[in-house]
């Protein structure tokens, strides 16, 4: 059987213990097993996004939880701040002109992050702003967002903060209540190391009173069911069970391995990586003061198509990694180190972009890469 790794940025790599656990019959979800999987799953939310809200659990990909914190907040004419520093900030714009906010776009450079001195001068601008809408790790340019700053300077006003956070949970640090997160919207595919299916999303009770009033219509995203059917452990339509009972498997596995100490596996292996890339030619592509441990991009050599680069890497060796988009199309790939990822996979992984670089004629030490990953992982602490 050809090899399939998975170091892209969602869907990302599921481990065998949890595909033994999506292997299983189905059982039925109005019952109290389901129920009981169902609890333990909300509480294993709650733990890794550091929060006492509600959290509501939705059968779609990421997206759809996104947009269930657009529909359920505003309505046409309402103001929205949305930050677009890549990709999935672009999500956001679309969602929200999509619902037809007013919507106040602050573009970041590709590669840099949003600062809270900026959402301040937007927020005084805008008073009349319903809701702050950001991304905690902007998958597509590689950089995460500082929060934690963002959310002191936005919870004395009426907005509400909310985080795309789908591919940065239980990978960076995200602690929702401390920081003043009114809601989190994740998935399934990414830190969770699960297939797609799944988005959920947490609600403060700011957002809440928000979502009660809001009078925009909707059903399938409607999150004042999504709350009565919680209050009762139960979904208003057929939830993604399959998922859910393995995601009390992958919650267990983070639970066991502890919230910090993952922080640090995946700093550790964003290190060794970046250390692999470097030795070969390849600089970081975003800003290093604001660049995530969940994956690493960097620029693809001159004279290198990266979509070539990542299309061989894929059909002729198994390995997945991203390409760049849009602006970034062949000039960046992307390595995802986050759910399941392990030292040997970056490994594995640098040794195929060596042999592939060298094939489409980059020059540089054969084996320098893997050299300084490891060196990087060896002296980087242990986790
Ligand atoms: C993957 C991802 C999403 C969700 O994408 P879907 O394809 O809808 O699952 C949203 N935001 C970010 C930052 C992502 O990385």
């Amino acid at each position: 059987m050809k090899r399939n790794l998975l170091l892209t940025p969602g869907p990302t790599k599921v481990p065998p213990q949890l595909c033994a656990v999506l292997g299983q019959p189905i059982i039925h979800h109005r019952t109290p097993e389901f129920q009981d999987n169902l609890k333990t799953v909300v509480q294993g939310l709650k733990d890794i996004i550091q929060t006492k809200n509600d959290v509501y659990l939705l059968a779609s990909s990421g997206t759809g939880g996104m947009e269930a914190a657009v529909v359920n907040i505003l309505s046409p004419g309402d103001t929205a701040i949305a930050v677009d520093s890549g990709k999935f900030g672009e999500r956001w714009v679309d969602l929200c002109r999509t619902y037809q906010a007013n919507t106040i776009v602050h573009k970041v450079p590709w590669g840099k992050a949003p600062t809270a001195a900026d959402i301040k001068k937007l927020l005084a601008a805008h008073p009349e702003a319903k809701a702050v809408y950001i991304t905690l790790v902007e998958t597509s340019t590689g950089v995460v967002t500082d929060v934690k700053s963002i959310g002191e300077v936005i919870k004395h006003s009426k907005a509400l903060l909310v985080v795309d956070a789908v591919s940065g949970l239980a990978v960076e640090d995200l602690q929702a209540d401390a920081w003043a997160v009114d809601m989190v919207v994740s998935g399934s595919h990414k830190g969770l190391m699960l297939p797609p299916g799944v988005a959920f999303i947490s609600a403060s009770s700011k957002a809440i009173a928000m979502i009660n009033a809001c009078p925009t219509p909707r059903l399938y995203f409607d999150l004042r069911e999504a709350k009565k059917a919680l209050d009762k452990t139960d979904t208003p339509f057929t939830p993604a069970i399959g998922i859910i009972i393995a995601m009390v498997e992958s919650l267990r596995m983070i639970k066991h391995r502890g919230l910090q100490n993952s922080f640090k596996h995946f700093a550790h292996l964003a290190e060794g990586t970046r250390a692999g890339c470097k030795a070969i030619g390849m600089e970081l592509f975003p800003d290093p003061a604001c660049a995530s441990i969940a994956l690493t991009a960097v620029k693809v050599p001159a004279g290198i198509d990266g979509e070539q680069l990542t299309k061989a890497m894929r059909d002729t060796h198994g390995i997945s990694i991203a390409g760049g988009q849009d602006q970034l199309k062949g000039k960046i790939i992307r390595i995802a180190h986050m759910g399941a990822v392990e030292e040997s996979d970056i490994l594995v992984g640098l040794e195929c972009l060596e042999k592939v670089l060298q094939d489409m004629g980059h020059t540089f030490a054969r084996g320098a890469s893997l050299t300084a990953a490891q060196k990087a992982f060896n002296t980087a602490a242990k986790v």
